[in-house]
């Protein structure tokens, strides 16, 4: 099921683009917000495994939608785009809000009284009807429309009184597109943490109409309390990303962070040998990994079509096969695409002392697309959402 919805090759990736990009425009803006339910093809354009794995690009994604259609047409779309490169930058300047959040989940998974709700939060049992179709949607599909998140999130917190930090956990552990910025934050969102004050409340004449009246859940919250938290930490300059060498001999290490390293790396680069990692360690969920797994193995033929260099898979990243690896083809750095707050970031930053210490420096290569948008993601989406139409006409995507 999980493979026909999402077949995890950057052809198959580039086609369902090829085939929306016409619908990005005035169809998209009327309908996004209705979730005609999984086996209805719906206005979105399911391309959040792509996106979230880097197999496409924003802005390969904003440039063929607004190779069809004028900004002000496709507005709504390619700002929902944006919403992710926000997020991701927003993160990026507080990784506190990632660490504070697993330790939070940690607390509540050990500490929360009634394991029985939230099992049957997970199982679909409360009796709840849409949240009861979501969560087993969830576990059978590893996707939910938008909406279906919004409302799912809001049930959890606001009726059934569960931690958001363990919602934020079902939902990594089941989606296919598990984020470590666009889920935490939009949970953060929903619960009011995010945009201090601001909760979302599900409300049963809004699932009824955006699901064409299959669901008109009873009992929901009309109030919303908030959870507390520490207060969040000001915001940080944007870790260095370093620009790499093009001149010395690279050992190119693919993550599931970027796997497109074909257009972060161009033609200068002396790449002598290439990694794509498969670790199922940083992945949360089944969904996550059985993908990757699949788009690793893509990555893998096109990595080493594009660099003409032997290609392997990494199953895990351990500092002592990377530097087996990169010494075997005569290398003197590793190269990367950037990794954002998350697993991966983590264990590059494990193994960057070991392999420094042995002449191999780890470069970090972070996307023009991050260095445009990311400094602009220091307060809320608004103030972001502004500079848009400015960073877009300099980078030749619109008018
Ligand atoms: C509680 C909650 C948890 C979420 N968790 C994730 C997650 O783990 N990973 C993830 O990629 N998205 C997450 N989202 C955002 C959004 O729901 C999905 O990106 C979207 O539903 C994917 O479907 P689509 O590709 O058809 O979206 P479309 O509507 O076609 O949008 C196109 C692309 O824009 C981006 N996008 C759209 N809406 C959002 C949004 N609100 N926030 C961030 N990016 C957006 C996605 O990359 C998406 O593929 C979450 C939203 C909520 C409310």
């Amino acid at each position: 099921m999980l493979g026909e919805t999402f077949p995890a090759t950057r052809n198959a990736a580039l086609l369902r683009l090829t085939q929306f990009a016409p619908r990005a425009g005035h169809a998209y803006a009327s309908g996004r917000n209705t979730d005609p339910g999984p086996d209805q093809a719906g206005a979105v354009s399911k391309l959040s495994p792509y996106l979230r794995y880097r197999m496409l690009t924003e802005q390969e994604v904003i440039g063929a939608t607004l190779g069809q259609h004028s900004l002000q047409a496709a507005e709504k779309y390619v700002q929902e785009v944006l919403w992710r490169t926000y997020w991701k930058g927003w993160l990026e300047m507080r990784p506190s809000v990632w660490t504070q959040y697993l330790q939070e989940r940690d607390r509540q998974r050990d500490s929360f009284p009634n394991a029985r709700a939230i099992h049957s939060a997970e199982a679909g049992e409360t009796g709840i009807e849409g949240f009861d179709d979501w969560a087993r949607e969830l576990l059978e599909t590893g996707y939910l429309h938008n909406h279906a998140r919004m409302w799912f999130a809001s049930i959890w917190i606001f009726t059934l009184r569960l931690p958001w930090a363990l919602g934020a956990d079902f939902f990594l552990r089941h989606l296919v597109d598990a984020d470590a910025a666009s889920n935490t934050l939009s949970w953060r969102w929903v619960a009011g943490l995010q945009t201090a004050g601001k909760t979302y409340l599900a409300t049963s004449e809004n699932i009824a109409r955006f699901t064409n009246g299959r669901f008109a859940p009873k009992g929901l919250a009309t109030i919303a309390t908030m959870p507390t938290e520490t207060p969040v930490c000001a915001t940080l300059p944007l870790p260095y990303a370093n620009y790499f060498d093009a001149h010395k001999p690279a050992f190119l290490l693919v993550t599931p962070e970027d796997l497109h390293p074909e257009s972060v790396f161009g033609a200068p680069a002396k790449i002598n040998g290439a990694g794509v990692l498969f670790d199922p360690e940083t992945l949360w969920g089944d969904s996550a990994r059985s993908f990757v797994e699949g788009a690793a193995g893509d990555a893998a033929e096109r990595v080493g079509n594009s660099f003409k260099c032997p290609t392997k898979l990494l199953n895990n990243l351990d500092a002592a096969s990377v530097i087996a690896q990169a010494r075997e083809v005569g290398a003197e750095q590793v190269i990367t695409a950037y990794a954002p707050v998350g697993p991966v970031a983590d264990s590059l930053a494990r193994i960057a002392p070991a392999l420094a210490s042995e002449g191999l420096p780890i470069v970090q290569v972070r996307r023009a697309w991050d260095e445009s948008f990311w400094p602009h993601a220091t307060k809320g989406f608004f103030p972001f959402k502004e500079r848009i139409p400015k960073i877009l006409k300099e980078m030749g995507l619109s008018r």
